[in-house]
């Protein structure tokens, strides 16, 4: 059975409090629609590109990387048909000034001044009727009073401008998606690597939206950060008996699900939703998102799109320049098919944090934890120190965790009694504790040697098995690998907890 998912409120509470995420510009009230990554959040950030550069790029032979710039030549927007078509439709309200997607009006809560009860106000839950007076939303649904305007379309790019006069010969963008920087160095790609089809270039980097409406924390941002892939195709080939097309696309779409299962993700919180004909972009042949069970409800957590040969096509009209690929067994120019599969960071970083949530009963107590796989738990090791006012221990401690700190993430801390330290730990994920204790350096008052053992405890199971120092790397190199806890716990002697 599935987890019970955390409520935003919950989850944002622990972000905050924890140092995972921070409101932009909190002191000045904060900024709704950005939001920092604070010292653990850039660690698990880090952590979830690292794991997708290294399985989608470094593991396979048909992958390449690349970093292009975020500015880029204005007439890239143009070519790409971001400037006529990157937009959605938006409606404001005449009253209190407030814009909405037009197409998202319906899915918040509605405020409805009821005149079946003498006015009385309602919140009324999204896309459902007044139960008093029957009546279905047609007013603003945040003041309840002002009508909205009919809808027009908002250019969702944020426009900037290069150089020191602010003119429209200087305009440009920040830009909305990684992908047109793949698709303009695609023979700069294709000369200094030679790759053959079907190949990939995948790219990780910050894209800026307007968002008519951003909010539900970083779900929706106007600062956000993709993993994109494109992976392009030759059309004339068969696959799996189908155009090549069609057969990449499908195996992206199972390959993309299984990445996000293999890191944490509950199979059950995700399922895929096909995009209706009139629903697709302007350069989609098909697109399939793939859906996470957020607290939101079911909403997008990545997009994988078949964009046919429309954006290199589009380049090499605009600019002049070839964008083939030759065909040596056909002897012909083609231009590729591309299959993007569009990762958000973000809201990545939203999932694996909700489906990693637990509240547990221990002993009488709440215990929150958070179940992170070992690759993505921003702390590997936390030493601790069972008694702080011994120095042998807290020497210890201190060395252990440096030793340990050269290959993993390890943290040291005494500011609290050791079942506290524990909760700490088990609340921001941390898979493994280290405990260093009296029998660990002896006691020199009663001439007493250390054992030179230390105490492993483990995150979910909580047990605890003591090991020597000297096994310690050997050890944490089998967790931190493929190797199970029970493994390896098999072959040490159980401490009591
Ligand atoms: P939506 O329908 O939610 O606006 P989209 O279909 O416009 O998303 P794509 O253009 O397919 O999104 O972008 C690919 C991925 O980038 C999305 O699946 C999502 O993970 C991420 N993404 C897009 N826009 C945002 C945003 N404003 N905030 C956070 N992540 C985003």
């Amino acid at each position: 059975m599935s987890a019970p998912t955390p409520s935003m409120d919950v989850l944002v509470s622990l972000c905050k409090r924890r140092g995972f995420v921070f409101q932009s510009s909190e002191i000045y009230g904060g900024t709704g629609s950005c939001w920092d990554f604070g010292p653990l959040g850039i660690e698990l950030k880090n952590n979830i590109k690292r794991v997708w550069w290294r399985d989608f790029v470094q593991q396979r032979m048909d992958m390449v990387g690349l970093d292009a710039s975020i500015l880029m030549h204005p007439a890239v927007w143009k070519a790409s048909g971001h400037v006529d078509q990157f937009t959605d439709p938006m409606v404001d309200c005449r009253e209190c000034k407030l814009r909405f997607r037009a197409d998202q009006v319906d899915e918040i809560p509605w405020l409805h001044f009821c005149p079946a009860t003498k006015g009385n106000k309602f919140t009324i839950p999204a896309g459902e009727a007044c139960t008093h007076c029957g009546a279905t939303r047609t007013l603003c649904p945040d003041c309840g009073k002002g009508e909205l305007t009919a809808p027009r379309q908002f250019n969702l790019m944020f426009k900037t401008f290069m150089g020191p006069v602010e003119e429209d010969a200087s305009l440009t963008y920040l830009r909305p998606e990684t992908a047109q920087g793949i698709f303009v160095n695609f023979d700069n790609v294709l000369q200094s690597m030679r790759p053959k089809l079907p190949f990939g270039i995948a790219q990780i980097g910050k894209a800026f939206r307007n968002e008519i409406t951003p909010g539900n924390f970083i779900f929706r941002v106007r600062e956000l950060e993709q993993m994109e892939i494109e992976f392009f195709v030759n059309p004339h080939e068969q696959l799996d008996g189908r155009p090549a097309d069609e057969a990449w696309h499908d195996r992206w779409i199972a390959d993309a699900q299984a990445w996000y299962v293999r890191y944490g993700v509950d199979p059950a919180k995700l399922k895929l939703k096909e995009h209706g004909k009139d629903e697709l972009s302007h350069y989609s042949k098909r697109t399939v998102d793939v859906m996470y069970h957020f607290p939101i409800g079911w909403s997008e957590l990545m997009g994988i799109a078949n964009r046919t040969d429309y954006d290199l096509k589009q380049h090499s009209k605009a600019s002049g320049k070839s964008l083939t690929y030759f065909d040596e067994e056909r002897k012909e120019h083609i231009t590729p098919f591309v299959i993007e599969p569009s990762f958000g960071v973000d809201r990545a970083f939203l999932a694996f944090m909700l489906d990693a949530y637990r509240e547990e009963e221990v002993r009488g107590d709440k215990r929150v934890v958070l179940r992170f796989h070992r690759e993505l738990a921003p702390i590997k090791i936390a030493v601790l120190p069972l008694l702080k006012k011994r120095p042998e221990i807290v020497a210890t401690a201190h060395a252990l965790r440096g030793r340990l700190a050269r290959q993993w993430r390890s943290v040291y801390d005494d500011t609290a009694a050791i079942g506290r330290l524990y909760r700490r730990q088990d609340e921001v994920g941390t898979p493994y504790c280290v405990t260093v204790d009296v029998k660990t350096v002896g006691d020199h008052d009663k001439g007493e040697a250390g054992d030179g053992k230390v105490t492993i405890r483990e995150r979910d199971s909580m047990e605890q098995i003591r090991v020597p120092v000297a096994d310690l790397d050997a050890v944490f190199g089998r967790l931190m690998g493929e190797t199970a806890w029970s493994e390896v716990a098999v072959a040490y002697p159980r401490a009591e907890g």
